[in-house]
């Protein structure tokens, strides 16, 4: 098997392009893929700043990886929650990566830990609230991410859904015809009210498989082991079915996201009221003062439910 480009010897094959790279090749199309997204859905330019929420997984640091090699500036943006061991790992990752590429190219590292900022660990503060530690976790990530975008000046914040999460939630949306959702669902959401960064997902091209082979190859370090407390059996599920369907007819992926996207580039004008009617809907967090729907935001209910159960 040899590169579909310069006929070297291949070392990834991509039935769904119909083509086989070698290294450089490989990591030219990953790059060109990223390239291709943010210029398509007008995520940002050269001289935008942009955050990217890290994990110390292979899609989040490749995506911090290859916006600092397009030339982009890109900081990082790591959630420390304080689980075991797992944190302890995943942190060691985005170190590692941010010492050895993102700060010798002139990007900075943003740490957010749980345990200072909200005063107990991420479970502990789960079962205050009584609630499963995945959207406790969820609420504060989202929360944190956004605060820091806005405080610190970010024009866009950027994170690392692929085509695979990006596909299992749309099939997720359309069994359930969850009409509110697939109408946000997308890879760019426009700061549609103040206080609220703009959001991009400049993998949305690139599969699960295309970026653990891009971090592998480019000997980017990364934790392959989900978090411990992630629930999402259905979405995993989904990426399954997804999976057995594109082993059967390449491609069948990326015809259903970019399908999706493609006709809805097509109704555009109906995303401008969207955006009006969001604005409507969203005003100050009588607490916080972050956008929110309700009286008070998600974030500083659950803070004050937590409070409330702490004794004494
Ligand atoms: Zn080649
Ligand atoms: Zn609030």
């Amino acid at each position: 098997m040899n590169c579909t480009k310069c006929k070297t010897k291949a070392v990834i094959k991509l039935p769904r392009h119909h083509a086989a790279f070698c290294k450089s090749c490989f990591t030219g199309f990953v790059h060109d893929q990223v390239a291709r997204a943010i210029k398509s859905e007008a995520m940002f330019g050269k001289d935008d700043r942009i955050v990217v929420a890290v994990s110390g997984g292979k899609d989040s640091l490749a995506l911090w990886d290859v916006l600092l090699k397009l030339g982009y500036k890109a900081d990082g943006f790591y959630v420390n929650l304080g689980i075991g061991g797992y944190s302890e790992r995943s942190y060691r990752m985005v170190q590692r990566f941010a010492e050895m590429v993102a700060v010798p190219a002139g990007a900075v590292l943003h740490t957010h830990t749980v345990e200072q900022e909200e005063g107990a660990g991420i479970k502990e503060l789960a079962q205050l609230v009584h609630r499963p530690t995945c959207s406790t976790c969820g609420t504060i990530k989202r929360y944190q991410f956004n605060r820091a975008a806005v405080e610190q000046d970010y024009d866009v914040m950027a994170t690392g859904h692929n085509l695979d999460d990006e596909a299992a939630r749309l099939l997720g949306n359309v069994l359930h015809w969850q009409e509110g959702y697939l109408e946000k669902q997308g890879p760019t959401l426009p700061a549609s009210v103040d206080g609220f960064a703009k959001k991009v997902k400049p993998l949305y091209r690139l599969s699960e498989r295309e970026l653990a082979a891009y971090c592998v190859l480019n000997k980017i370090e990364y934790i392959v082991d989900e978090c411990p407390m992630a629930q999402g059996a259905r979405t995993l599920l989904y990426k399954e079915v997804l999976n057995r369907l594109e082993t059967e007819s390449p491609g069948t992926k990326q015809y259903f996201y970019w399908g999706f996207l493609e006709t809805r580039r097509k109704q555009r004008s109906s995303s401008v009221a969207m955006t009006e009617k969001d604005q409507a809907m969203l005003h100050p967090c009588s607490t916080c003062g972050q956008p929110t729907t309700a009286e008070i935001c998600s974030y500083c209910k659950l803070m004050a439910r937590a409070k409330r159960e702490v004794p004494g």
